[in-house]
């Protein structure tokens, strides 16, 4: 027998794999930006997106909650106690320029994009807190005003408490600004968009390391061959330090459930509790809730998909007597994303070494910020 370890044959090692003047790995959010980025600054360029998931990319892009948000006053007032206001409100611009850099590229039809508002929960417990938002809140709406030109952007709204019909809520926020996405919608008008500019996209190639030659870079896949490329591109965000071991990336698994469809839901919009570790909107007219990453900080820092009792257990408690009280529900789906997280909250878009980059670390806001850091990436690569 003569050994053909690749088991590519000729024409798909030269269509697919020979001349690539960019390997970008990771078909996520940053990853298709940065290609659809990157070909409009090199219109000549051979591009290649590969991604190790078999079916559909396995990142966080496929997997979130859809939020278009920009930042909830208690999440702005905890990351103020670790770093100087400007940056907190850069972020904050950063995420809003995002999201309308994302509408413009996709088009709100294309997104599922709808301006339903965005709401913060408080509980009883929760009145020291509350009253330091409302002490705030004058001050982040001028913040907001500079950043997105809208007036009273966080808005008191306990009022509307009885409308949601949740229970144990004493005071919300409303956030004027906010909206919600169809995930699966984005990522599918995403990756029509890049390949129709005939940028190749590959599942099931995994990127396991490389070496330099004189005059590319030989990229070596998990799949018996290797790829060269004049210049490789790392947006595999959670899993960044499997490739890059110095990066100061952790992988922060995050739970979901979906309910089946409830009748006559009066939740609409999407809503943050307890400073963004919980989250939940509707997706017509089911409840789509998220998080309990804090109930077990220690088994969600991992690379493996999965799903936990203590934190399943827990949003079904929290939904069933705090967001859809006395009112029948079955779940229907539940499933985990990865994200990537860091010391601070800002993205690493650097190159690595001659010919290498990366755009990782996109943390909980990578649906507002993936389409500009796709863009940063491509500029970094191409200039
Ligand atoms: C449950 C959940 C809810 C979220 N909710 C929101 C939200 O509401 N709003 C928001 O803004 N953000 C949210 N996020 C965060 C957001 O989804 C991410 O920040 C964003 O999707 C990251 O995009 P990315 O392209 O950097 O990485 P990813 O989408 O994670 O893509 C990385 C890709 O790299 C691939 N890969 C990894 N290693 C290799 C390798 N060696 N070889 C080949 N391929 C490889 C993976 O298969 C993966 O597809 C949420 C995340 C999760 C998990």
């Amino acid at each position: 027998m003569i050994e053909n370890r690749s088991s590519l044959s000729f024409w798909e090692r030269q269509t697919y794999f020979e001349g690539v003047d960019l390997l970008i790995v990771g078909a996520g959010i940053v990853g298709l930006n940065s290609a659809r980025a990157a070909q409009q600054l090199k219109p000549n360029w051979k591009i290649l997106v590969v991604d190790r998931g078999r079916i559909l990319p396995y990142g966080a892009s496929t997997r979130n909650a859809g939020f278009a948000c920009f930042g909830s006053m208690t999440e702005l007032l905890e990351d103020l106690k670790n770093s100087p206001e400007k940056e907190v409100f850069d972020l904050v611009q950063k995420r809003w320029e995002g999201l309308q850099k994302l509408r413009a590229v996709l088009g709100d039809d294309n997104l599922g994009y709808e301006e339903l508002g965005g709401y913060e929960l408080f509980t009883p417990q929760e009145e020291e807190i509350w009253k330091d938002c409302l002490d705030k809140m004058d001050g982040f709406n001028q913040q907001l005003t500079y950043i997105s030109g809208m007036k009273n952007t966080y808005q008191k709204a306990s009022s509307e408490i009885d409308k949601f019909g949740f229970a144990g809520v004493k005071n919300l926020i409303k956030n004027v600004g906010e909206g919600q996405i169809d995930t699966g919608k984005m990522m599918k008008s995403l990756l029509s968009l890049v390949r129709n500019k005939n940028i190749e996209v590959l599942n099931g190639i995994e990127i396991k390391g490389w070496h330099l030659k004189e005059d590319c870079l030989l990229v070596e896949t998990a799949n018996g061959f290797s790829i060269p490329t004049q210049q490789l591109l790392i947006t595999t965000n959670a899993f960044a330090k499997q490739l890059l071991p110095d990066a100061l990336v952790e992988p922060g698994r995050a739970q979901v459930l979906i309910t089946k469809p409830i009748h006559q839901l009066k939740v609409k919009g999407t809503f943050h509790y307890e400073k963004g570790y919980y989250y939940f909107r509707n997706v017509g007219d089911r409840i789509l809730f998220g998080g309990g990453r804090n109930l077990d900080f220690k088994t969600e820092n991992t690379f493996e998909f999965g799903l936990t009792s203590t934190v399943q257990d827990h949003l079904e408690k929290l939904l069933s007597t705090m967001i859809l009280p006395n009112q029948p529900l079955e779940i229907d789906q539940r499933w985990s994303g990865i994200m990537g997280l860091g010391p601070v909250k800002s993205s690493i878009i650097k190159r690595v070494e001659e010919r290498i980059c990366c755009a990782v670390r996109m943390g909980g806001m990578g649906v507002a910020i993936g389409t500009q850091v796709g863009e940063d990436a491509a500029h970094l690569v191409c200039d």
